[in-house]
């Protein structure tokens, strides 16, 4: 099923035709729970992964021996959506889990799940997203040749100082895969549920977007603020630039980056090259603030299209991956929003 974002509420760039130099398209990817294959472009799902090259690990050093197993955090959540599927098919019945599935839950519990692991020994990395570029109009970057980005991150958020995700990126030609590996590893124990995103397919869809309204030009992002009103005099439904007009919530690629949490910070590559968003990976598909860019097909079941990977990344935020546009081999960088 194609995903399809409402037209915007007004035309913003018929009242501001300045805006037309800060807009930019992105592809909004709409992940769904699904059944992906390697040949498709997916988020948790299987790599397009050659069987005799090494999986990509972490051996940065950090615990990695304690926190919760992988296989505990999907059993919790095939417990709680099987207890939203009864509740759905049947309104009689008492919500939530039964007795005998809150003991289950109850027994699933975080520790030194991996005792055999020194915080130095090489875990696999999760698999992230594969996207294709014949899917994703706005995947850019990475050697002209290759046709397939495929994005890792450990499962730990123990990197740099404080709260950091790693991420590992491979492009690769999938023409150059002969045998797929089969078993794909994977690590047994996370630091936290969220870093492990469910299969989900993908519903690609290209959209416009326009430069987060503090990177405006002062004398434009006054006169969108006056045309907004008040702040303190604005209703929730009223069409605002930054919650309608400007950025798409949800995972995407390319598009622009929503500075709401740290106010805007220069994302310059150490060549000195601006970097530019590439992707957007988001623990919410759309909050009340965002509502209007519930694609169509989603309407009806609103609750259905909120964190569909079941990732998690900072305070229910978005992780932005920023790339360098002059070269993909530079080191990419990461702001949590
Ligand atoms: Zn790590
Ligand atoms: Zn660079």
């Amino acid at each position: 099923m194609t995903r399809t974002t409402p037209e915007r509420p007004v035309d913003v760039e018929s009242l501001f035709p300045e805006l037309a130099r800060y807009r930019r398209p992105a592809t909004r990817l709409h992940p769904r729970p699904g059944v992906p294959d390697v040949r498709d472009s997916s988020v948790g799902g299987p790599m397009l992964w050659p069987s005799d090259e090494p999986w990509p690990v972490c051996t940065h050093p950090h615990k990695r021996s304690w926190g919760e197993r992988v296989e505990d955090v999907r059993l919790r959540r095939r417990i709680e959506a099987e207890a939203w599927r009864r509740r759905a098919s049947e309104p009689s019945v008492r919500p939530g889990p039964t007795e005998t599935e809150r003991e289950v839950l109850a027994s699933l519990k975080r520790g030194r799940h991996a005792p055999w692991l020194a915080n130095t020994d090489p875990i696999p990395l999760l698999a992230v997203a594969q996207l294709y570029r014949k899917d994703v109009p706005d995947l850019f970057g990475g050697p002209a040749d290759c046709d397939v980005l495929q994005v890792f991150w450990c499962p730990f958020d123990a990197h740099g100082t404080g709260y950091q995700l790693a991420l590992h990126l491979r492009w690769r030609r999938s023409t150059d895969v002969r045998e797929v590996l089969a078993d794909q590893p994977g690590p047994v124990v996370v630091g936290a549920p969220g870093n492990v995103p469910d299969p989900c397919v993908l519903h690609p869809e290209q959209v416009v977007e326009h430069q987060y309204i503090d990177l405006l030009p002062d004398r434009l992002r006054r006169r969108i603020e006056k045309w907004e009103g008040p702040e303190d005099e604005r209703e929730a439904d009223d069409v605002g630039y930054r919650s309608d007009l400007s950025i798409a919530p949800g995972w995407k690629v390319g598009g622009f980056a929503s500075w709401h949490v740290t106010d805007p910070v220069p994302m310059d590559c150490d060549c000195g090259q601006p970097m530019e968003p590439l992707l957007a990976i988001a623990s919410y598909e759309c909050d009340s603030f965002s509502d209007s860019w519930v694609p169509l097909e989603d309407r009806a079941t609103l609750g259905g299209a909120i964190g569909p990977t079941s990732v998690l990344v900072g305070r229910d935020g978005i992780l932005y991956m920023f790339v360098c546009p002059r070269d993909p081999g530079h080191p990419h960088r990461l702001s949590v929003q």
